[in-house]
């Protein structure tokens, strides 16, 4: 039977990073400020590094920047198998399989 937790896909959204893949960090470059000083030393540049937000965005640990994560409850297969009836083997899989 299809698996509940996934709805069958067998990965689901990464809850550390919603599925985004990317978590936001605070800028090394310029602490979080979006400001560097400026080359000349009078006043201060927007930090290219962040686009003057002071907030990049990292890979998520938790997926790899995947944003999502094989299904613990079918681990992976989409399909879980109950706890009770024969185990069907041969069931057509449909196709389904999208490889990126
Ligand atoms: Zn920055
Ligand atoms: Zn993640
Ligand atoms: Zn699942």
């Amino acid at each position: 039977m299809k698996c509940a937790t996934c709805g069958g896909a067998g990965e689901v959204n990464c809850a550390k990073c919603t599925g985004s893949g990317l978590l936001p960090a605070k800028c090394d470059e310029c602490k979080g400020t979006g400001k560097l000083l400026a080359p000349s030393g009078t006043g201060s540049v927007e930090c290219d590094i962040c686009d003057g937000r002071g907030i990049v965005e990292s890979k998520c640990q938790e997926c790899f920047g995947g944003g999502k994560l094989v299904c613990d409850a079918c681990e992976g297969s989409g399909s879980t198998e109950g706890d009770s009836g024969p185990l069907i083997d041969d069931e057509p899989a449909p196709s389904k399989n999208t490889k990126k």
